[in-house]
């Protein structure tokens, strides 16, 4: 599906999903304007994207005010790792808040649709499962992952209220694990972790006992839920959960991970971080009804794919 010639603006776009959502979005036809502030994202994740005359990389922090002219906004700018956004978070709320504030008024001056991206983080460590869109959640308002749960809710509230208050055109998107070529390998996530780890022939350092449950989405699949939900007509605003809704183990993940590298490194246990959701797994009922869309890559291909990247031959996207 190819929805061209608008010129889009991609907050966060030097990042791991940013980086393909702006190599799609010029697939498409379009012209990309990649706004970042190299916090967690890298020019050579959009390097490849340069020679591109609809490409323009432009360094900018979200927290400040930001006047361009654009057609849409894909609003991603956010730490996402924990270990990232623990490490300076009140920089993070700031992104989550301010950033979310700034780029609802600029979609408000030029009366333009803008699209968040959320995440499954609102849902805390659930008590329902699997997670639908009208599940509240279980978030600690004070703990260490705070700055990023209540970052984003609170920029989910700010997205209502502007499309309540101001008539914005919004899209929240709340996005599930998701994981891909061009992670950060100090990322500090799992199945990156878990990759470099085997690759450099170390032990996988799994937290707590590996029974705790993430459901992992290819960075492609949801690149292409994102840019559909972009383009419903304007009285589906979302959320809308996004994700792969195959649960699976922490443990099953390691073991994947050693099967798909040859790893004999094998793996060991490391204290379970506090906050840590035991369980989680999106319902994508609504995802399916109105986007007609749903994950086609499994986490077998998904993990090859980031293997070859992380292994440097082959399989590097930029490479194709
Ligand atoms: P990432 O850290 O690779 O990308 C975030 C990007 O935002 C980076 O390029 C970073 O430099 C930039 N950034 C951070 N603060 C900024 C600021 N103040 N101003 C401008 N740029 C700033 O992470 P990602 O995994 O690509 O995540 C992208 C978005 O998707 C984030 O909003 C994240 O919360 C959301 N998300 C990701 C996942 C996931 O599993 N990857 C899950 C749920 C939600
Ligand atoms: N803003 C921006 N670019 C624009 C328009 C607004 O960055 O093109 C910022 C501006 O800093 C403002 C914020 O968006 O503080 C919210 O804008 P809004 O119009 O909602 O609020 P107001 O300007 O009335 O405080
Ligand atoms: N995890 C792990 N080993 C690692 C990194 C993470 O066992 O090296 C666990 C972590 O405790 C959590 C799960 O993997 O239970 C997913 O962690 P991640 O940071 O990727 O995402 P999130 O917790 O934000 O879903």
């Amino acid at each position: 599906m190819a929805y061209a010639n608008n010129r889009i603006l991609v907050t966060g776009g030097a990042g791991f999903i940013g980086s393909f959502l702006c190599e799609r979005l010029l697939n498409d036809g379009n012209e990309v304007l990649c706004v970042d502030n190299f916090f967690t994202g890298r020019r050579s994740n959009v390097a490849h994207l340069s020679a591109n005359p609809r490409f323009e990389l432009m360094r900018h922090d979200v927290t400040f005010p930001l006047y361009v002219e654009v057609d849409q906004i894909y609003n991603l700018a956010c730490p996402a790792s924990p270990i990232h956004y623990q490490f300076d978070p009140v920089q993070t709320t700031k992104a989550s808040v301010h950033g979310a504030i700034n780029m609802l008024g600029l979609a408000k001056r030029l009366k333009i649709r803008i699209l968040q991206a959320s995440t499954s983080e609102v849902y805390g460590d659930p008590v329902v499962h699997p997670q639908t869109e009208s599940y509240w959640g279980n978030v600690n308002p004070i703990g260490p992952r705070s700055c990023y749960d209540e970052g984003k809710r609170c920029a989910e509230t700010l997205f209502f209220d502007y499309w309540r208050q101001h008539q914005i055109d919004i899209k929240v998107a709340r996005i599930f694990n998701t994981y891909g070529p061009r992670m950060h390998e100090n990322d500090g996530r799992v199945v990156s972790n878990f990759i470099v780890q085997a690759l450099n022939n170390e032990p996988i350092t799994i937290y707590g006992d590996g029974s705790q449950t993430r459901s992992f989405c290819y960075v492609e699949d949801l690149v292409e839920g994102l840019v559909r939900l972009m383009n419903t007509p304007p009285e589906v605003t979302g959320p809308v959960n996004l994700g792969n809704p195959m649960e699976c183990s922490i443990r099953k993940l390691a073991e994947m991970v050693l099967l798909a590298t040859g790893s004999q490194a094998g793996i060991c246990e490391r204290p379970l971080p506090q906050d840590d959701p035991r369980q989680r797994q999106p319902d994508i009922n609504l995802a399916r009804q109105v986007l007609n869309w749903e994950p086609t890559t499994t986490l077998r291909e998904g993990i090859d794919l980031t293997v070859a990247y992380f292994r440097g031959v082959g399989g590097h996207p930029d490479a194709k």
